[in-house]
Parts: structure tokens; C-alpha cells; sequence
């Protein structure tokens, strides 16, 4: 099972953060206020459709006393399985969620069949457009009694203000790197994993502020019964904390030719160049905080004693406008890696000219020593470099910048790259999805969006269930670097049964549920 459906916050008492929502949440369902219709904003994995199916109970639960949701009554249960008819949830970024929405006028009328209230959970409501968001607006206008809608986004500027004000607006807030250590620690108790605090820290930086990130990190590591920081960082590629402080101490002592030395080390044990530049800008951002005396607010928390008492050190070592300097430069490598055929060339030239950065930012004040000659000559050298490398793009250059140029096709490329190791990483989660993913292509590639075509309506269906999405788009998520959503398109069948037969073998209750479902239907038709 995978470890963020484990996880999924069941009462809003276990929901972390978020007090704000949970607090105005509580006291409406208290005083029996809730609103018929609600708008849940807040970035990916902060809980919004876990909350939205904690009130689905709440209103619902058939408890008298006690904690509500009871999470023991047949309605809980069944909404908690996802088995309750009355709780429909719809992915506006769908085919099928905008079909659904555009019938919503002539399902809503009808009872609840077993629950008190109908409730309507609409993901990524922005994703509708046209006659979609009119349907909905008129369902929001007079809606029944015996519904209640909740609206998610994690784009609240593309709603219209027509549908705002129709609804009562509850924000959700990004993870705190302690939150998502909350939950990490949490997580790992329950599933009888070992792991340490500097790992769990990293975790949950690593996370972002996504609640589902957090966790999906830590069963990416769960094979691993004892999890330290080593594993974490090697794990997920990062760079090493202790090798990353200790090319920030050369720069400090403005050895260029040690920099050099130790960038090269680090490439020899195969980390990942972008990683690598990430986790110094990371380092670099946590020590400007220390320098404008904000550490014990806000880096203390987010590191172990030992780290923190480091960093303080290195921090010491720097000028406030030094370090300025330095994260500017290693910000523009990470724009010049892109269309460089040296990878390493841009981060190398930015740490050699930090190097000498007490000079350029001071250079009015100070006149030139000997050695920082020597360093200019080294740094100019490498600027030369790179120059020839990107000023004078031999062919294999041209082709790099056209790419970058158009994110389809080396974004599919990237992808078709990698199909095994997304067929991996599906399969370890979902043996019939591997199957179906097996018979189907990669049609396009956009910036929020990937669309998969498929040979058969009901493949498509099943790409579309939610637990399908949820793997598939945090998968390409991961490989191209950022959020994608997924898209289906039908195809041409193929002529041979082969793919058919695989999904047909497969032991998943819902896809056999619902392909007995359409196949019924086309023999009813
Ligand atoms: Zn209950």
C-alpha cells in the first residue's frame, strides 16, 4: 500500500497544521453552521482533499457521542474505503470529472441513497473552463439541502469571482519543515521503520512543504529498516551535508584550486550536479538567515544541534554581502547549465569567482594582492572557457538550445528515457497500472500537464481513477522536475488481444470491477 493513502489524515485532530482550517472547521460543525459549499486553496499535499473527505464523515457519521468521525460506523467506514456512492469525488482536470460535472444538475436532485448528505469533492476546480464552471454555478446558486460541495485548488486566482462568492473560502498552509517531520516521525513509528532526527530533517526540507512529498520520500526508503542520513541523501541523490559545508570553508579561505579539487571528488562519486548545487544554495540561504540574526527563529528547527552549530561557524567565516554574492552566482550557473555541453563548467567558474568574491564585492575599498591576481587569472581562465563553450555552440550545442527552447520534445524525451524506470517504479505500487502503462504512449508533454494515450475507454478509466493519477502524476512529477498532471486521450485499438488479456489477469478488484462494468454495458448496447 502505498504509505501517503496509509497516512491520509483520518479526524481533524490528525491532520498536522493547518490550524486555521481545522479551527473554523470545528467550530462551524459545532454550531451546526457548516456552509453548503466550500473552497479548500492551498498548494499540493497540505491535506486538502484529506480534510474534504474528514468533513464527508463528520457530516455523515452515524456516531451519537465521542470523537466525530467515529471512523467505526458503516458510513465512515465506507467513505474512508472510497465505496460510498454518496460521496463523489470529481478531478476537474479530467475528462471524466468534466462530463460528471456537466450532468451534476441532473444527479444532484436525487437523495443521498444511504447517507444523510450528498457530498460533491471537486479536485483542481480550476482546471474547468466554459460550460463546465456554468454548470457548477448554477448547482452553487440554489443548492439542495441535502448536499454539501467541496471545491479544491491549488490555483485560487483562476477561479472566477462569480464562483467565489458562492463559497466559503478555507485556506491551507505549506508544510513547516517541523510539520513534515511530525508526520515523517509519525509515519516511520507506525511502520516500524528506524530513523534518525538528521534524517527525518532532511526529509522533510527535501519535501518542500508537501505533506505527500514527505511521506512518498520515506516509502521510496521504506525497504530500509534503518534509515540515517547517508541513506537519505543517497537515496534521493542529494548532496552530503559535511562535503557541502566543506566547499563552503575553501570558498571562505578563497582556495580556488581546493574548491576545484573537492568539486571534482564529489562528481567522481557520481552526485548529481543540480543536486549538489541545490543543497549549496540551500546551505548558503540558511546562513544569510544566521548573519541577519534570524538562526534560532528559523534554522535552528530545521537542523540537528551539530549541523546548526556549523553552519553558525561557516557563517561566521562570511560577509553578509558576500554570501549575496555567492548564491547570485550559483543561481546563474544553474540557468547556464542548461546550455552548456560541460555540465559542471557553469558551478565550477561560480565557486572559483566566490572564491575571489571579497574583492569584486569590495574592490573599491581594497587594492589587489598578489594572490588575488592569482585567483583572477585562474577564474578568468575558466570564464574563457566557458565562454568558447556557450558563445560558439558547436552542432551537438545548437540542438541542446533548441531543446531547452521547446519543452515537449526533450521533456518526452526525457521520459522516453526513463520508461523503464517509470515502469519500475509503477509496478512496484500497482502491478495491472504497469500493465495497462505497458499498451500505452506518451502523446504530448506540457508544462503543468503529460497526456497518455490508451487503446480502450476503460484503460482510460482506469488511468483515471484516483489512485492511478495519484501514482502516475507524482512519477512524472519526479522525473520532469516539476507538478504534472495527467491527462488521457483514446487512441487506435490495437489488433492484437495481448494487452487485454494482461489487465484481465490482473488481481485488482477495481479494474475488474470496472471493466466488467463497460464490457456489460457495450453488450447491453
Ligand atoms: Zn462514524
Amino acid at each position: 500500500m502505498v504509505l501517503y493513502r496509509k497516512y491520509r489524515s483520518q479526524t481533524l485532530d490528525e491532520l498536522i497544521g493547518q490550524q486555521t482550517a481545522k479551527n473554523s472547521l470545528l467550530s462551524a460543525f459545532k454550531a451546526q453552521k457548516l456552509a453548503h459549499a466550500y473552497l479548500f486553496c492551498g498548494p499540493r499535499g497540505t491535506g486538502k482533499t484529506s480534510t474534504a473527505r474528514i468533513l464527508a464523515k463528520m457530516v455523515n457519521c452515524e456516531a451519537k457521542e465521542g470523537v466525530i468521525p467515529c471512523n467505526r460506523c458503516d458510513a465512515c467506514l465506507s467513505i474512508t474505503q472510497g465505496t460510498n456512492m454518496d460521496v463523489i469525488e470529481m478531478d476537474a482536470a479530467s475528462n471524466r470529472g468534466i462530463e460528471d460535472i456537466r450532468n451534476l444538475k441532473d444527479t444532484i436532485k436525487l437523495a443521498a441513497s444511504s447517507l444523510k448528505k450528498k457530498v460533491y469533492i471537486i479536485d483542481e476546480v480550476h482546471m474547468l473552463s466554459g460550460d463546465a464552471f456554468n454548470a457548477l454555478l448554477k448547482t452553487l446558486e440554489e443548492p439542495p439541502s441535502h448536499v454539501i460541495f467541496i471545491l479544491a485548488t491549488t490555483e485560487v486566482q483562476k477561479i472566477p469571482a462569480t464562483i467565489l462568492s458562492r463559497v466559503t473560502r478555507i485556506d491551507f498552509k505549506q508544510a513547516t519543515v517541523t510539520e513534515a517531520a511530525e508526520l515523517i516521525k509519525k509515519a516511520a513509528a507506525l511502520e516500524e521503520i528506524e530513523i534518525d532526527e538528521e534524517a527525518v530533517l532532511t526529509l522533510a526540507k527535501k519535501a518542500g512543504g508537501s505533506f505527500r512529498d514527505a511521506i512518498k520520500f520515506l516509502d521510496q526508503l521504506s525497504s530500509f529498516k534503518k534509515i540515517d542520513s547517508k541513506i537519505v541523501l543517497e537515496g534521493l541523490g542529494s548532496g552530503d551535508f559535511s562535503q557541502t559545508l566543506n566547499l563552503l570553508k575553501s570558498i571562505s579561505l578563497k582556495k580556488s584550486s581546493d574548491v576545484l579539487d573537492k568539486l571534482n571528488e564529489q562528481i567522481q562519486t557520481g552526485i548529481n550536479i543540480k543536486e549538489l548545487t541545490l543543497s549549496l544554495l540551500d546551505s548558503l540561504r540558511q546562513i544569510l538567515y544566521i548573519k541577519n540574526g534570524l538562526g534560532e527563529r528559523f534554522v535552528k528547527a530545521e537542523n540537528s544541534e551539530e549541523k546548526y552549530q556549523q553552519l553558525c561557524d561557516i557563517a561566521a567565516s562570511f560577509e553578509t554581502d558576500q554570501v549575496v554574492f555567492i548564491i547570485n552566482n550559483i543561481q546563474t550557473s544553474l540557468e547556464q547549465a542548461r546550455y552548456t555541453s560541460i555540465p559542471i563548467l557553469p558551478l565550477e567558474i561560480a565557486l572559483v569567482e566566490s572564491c575571489g568574491v571579497e574583492k569584486q564585492v569590495r574592490s573599491d575599498k581594497q587594492s589587489l594582492r598578489s594572490d588575488d591576481l592569482q585567483q583572477e587569472t585562474e577564474s578568468q581562465k575558466v570564464r574563457e572557457l566557458v565562454e568558447q563553450q556557450v558563445g560558439e555552440p558547436e552542432i551537438a550545442d545548437t540542438q541542446t538550445l533548441q531543446d531547452s527552447d521547446n519543452p515537449d520534445s526533450s521533456d518526452l524525451q526525457k521520459i522516453a528515457e526513463r520508461w523503464n524506470y517509470i515502469l519500475e517504479t509503477v509496478k512496484a505500487y500497482n502491478f495491472s497500472l504497469e500493465a495497462l502503462m505497458r499498451s500505452s504512449k506518451i502523446l504530448e508533454c506540457g508544462e503543468s500537464s503529460v497526456v497518455v494515450e490508451v487503446p480502450y475507454a476503460f484503460h482510460q478509466r482506469i488511468l483515471e481513477s484516483a489512485k492511478s493519477r495519484d501514482l502516475l502524476e507524482s512519477v512524472f512529477s519526479d522525473i520532469l522536475g516539476r507538478q504534472i498532471k495527467v491527462a488521457t486521450a483514446l487512441g487506435k485499438r490495437p489488433v492484437q488481444r495481448e494487452e487485454v488479456s494482461n489487465i484481465e489477469v490482473a488481481a485488482d478488484d477495481e479494474i475488474v470491477r470496472i471493466a466488467a462494468e463497460i464490457f456489460n454495458s457495450e453488450t447491453i448496447n
